[in-house]
């Protein structure tokens, strides 16, 4: 009989951290959790091979504004999907800066980006932590914060009678700036939990600031130029939080340029949803030290600037996209840079295999390295750091802490966005 009113497919992300696709099939409604692209070498089932067509998905929810959340939301749009589209506030403000962002909306040729944000615009709603709202059928849901990224949330699902699901979406760990830290649930019947770290912890995160500042004061001591490949969404609100308080800290008043159009919009966004922040990035504004702005910190916004940046000397940082130097404006900084031992790079996320990034920190270690930038040769001189403790992701301490905080064990986890390998360990530990 249950599985007549629940009946739970995976269409992605389930044995891999990317392209997270879940459907929830209850009381006669398809609801849809996350529809994002799969990246790297994960592979995802094609939309016409999914058992449902997307005319028939009724909801759409997104835990976050990631792309391996929502990639694939401006497909599901174009194939049919006319349902509503469920989040939180700032997820949804956040959504369509980094869906055109991704369609290439620079590419003036089709107006597809722009129209296609308006559609978003019309299909999606924005709601608020912590309440309970009524879907239909007898199904009722409520948002819970995930600390991942701003806007970032858990589902919780009450279908019916007593039978609740709850969908963990990205956990973030505790302590991230001006994130607030992740809100429990009070338990369920079954439980959707990403594993991404479920098999190793991460490196202290306590003294990161501490650390980053000790590196970069070194590093811009020779009057050379600090480059730091960044993710748009999350990672650049954090540094750019970070490197104030190094300032203040250290006293080195080294120009810091965020040379990136859609970090700048994402941080803008940030800036706005100040109620949405952490109590200490609060008590910062109150005091008028706003966390993401300070003196010294200048936005690149035009093509000009960013040309400027290139010819000019240091010391400066520059923090740029993308993250793993697969495109973006970092790569032309690095064909600048990169064969100026004067200069330092720093990497502070995860760099897949078959990335520059990866050939960068992999090659750096070795006499004569070398990287290849857009089918062109460069000599690694410049000084290579990775800096642990960034990840946006809670570890496997975090995760079992955060099913051991609620009131009541789950009935039962289903493991999804990790690899076979991190799900087999936190499988071990029967949580
Ligand atoms: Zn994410």
């Amino acid at each position: 009989m249950e599985q007549d009113i629940l009946k739970l497919i995976h269409l992605g992300g389930e044995h891999t951290v990317t392209g997270s696709c879940h459907l929830l099939q209850a009381n006669g409604l398809n609801i849809m959790v996350d529809c994002g692209l799969a990246q790297g070498n994960d592979v995802i089932l094609p939309m016409k091979a999914w058992p449902v067509e997307p005319v028939e998905i009724d909801y759409l929810f997104l835990t976050h504004a990631h792309i391996d959340h929502i990639g694939r939301v401006p497909e599901l749009i174009a194939k049919g999907f006319k349902g509503e589209i469920i989040t939180s506030y700032p997820t949804r403000a956040i959504l369509a800066p980094m869906l055109e962002d991704a369609m290439g909306f620079t590419d003036m040729t089709s107006g597809a980006a722009a129209g296609m944000s308006e559609v978003i615009e019309e299909l999606s709603w924005g709601f608020e932590y912590n309440e309970i709202f009524d879907l239909k059928k007898g199904i009722t849901f409520k948002l819970g914060r995930a600390g991942h990224i701003l806007g970032s949330c858990w589902i919780q699902f009450d279908i019916s009678e007593h039978k609740t699901v709850v969908f963990s979406g990205d956990l973030g760990s505790k302590d991230t700036p001006v994130l607030c830290d992740p809100d429990v649930p009070e338990g369920c019947d079954l439980l959707i939990l990403e594993s991404t770290y479920g098999d190793r912890n991460h490196e202290g995160r306590a003294d990161r600031v501490k650390r980053l500042g000790e590196v970069l004061v070194r590093a811009v001591a020779d009057g050379g130029k600090v480059f730091i490949p960044a993710f748009s969404l999350g990672r650049t609100q954090e540094l750019i939080y970070e490197l104030d308080r190094i300032r203040q800290g250290s006293g080195v008043k080294v120009p810091v340029f965020i040379d990136s159009p859609l970090g700048l919009e994402i941080t803008k966004i940030y800036s706005g949803l100040s109620e949405y922040w952490d109590k200490e990035a609060k008590e910062l504004k109150a005091k008028g030290d706003h966390p993401i702005d300070f003196e010294g910190l200048y936005a690149v916004e035009h093509f000009r600037d960013h040309r400027k940046i290139l010819e000019m000397s240091g010391p400066a940082i520059i923090l740029a996209g993308s993250g793993m130097c697969t495109g973006g404006r970092i790569i032309e900084h690095l064909k600048a840079g990169i064969e100026d031992s004067r200069n330092d790079i720093f990497f502070v996320g995860y760099q897949a295999k078959g990335t520059a990034g990866r050939d960068i920190l992999k090659y750096s270690k070795r006499p004569g390295g070398y990287v290849m930038l857009e089918g062109e040769k460069f000599d690694i001189k410049a000084k290579v750091h990775r800096l642990g403790g960034y990840s946006a992701h809670a570890d496997q301490e975090g995760l079992i802490e955060w099913v051991k905080a609620m009131g009541e064990k789950p009935g039962r986890i289903k493991l999804v966005h990790g690899t076979k390998r991190a799900q087999e360990v936190l499988e071990d530990l029967r949580l």
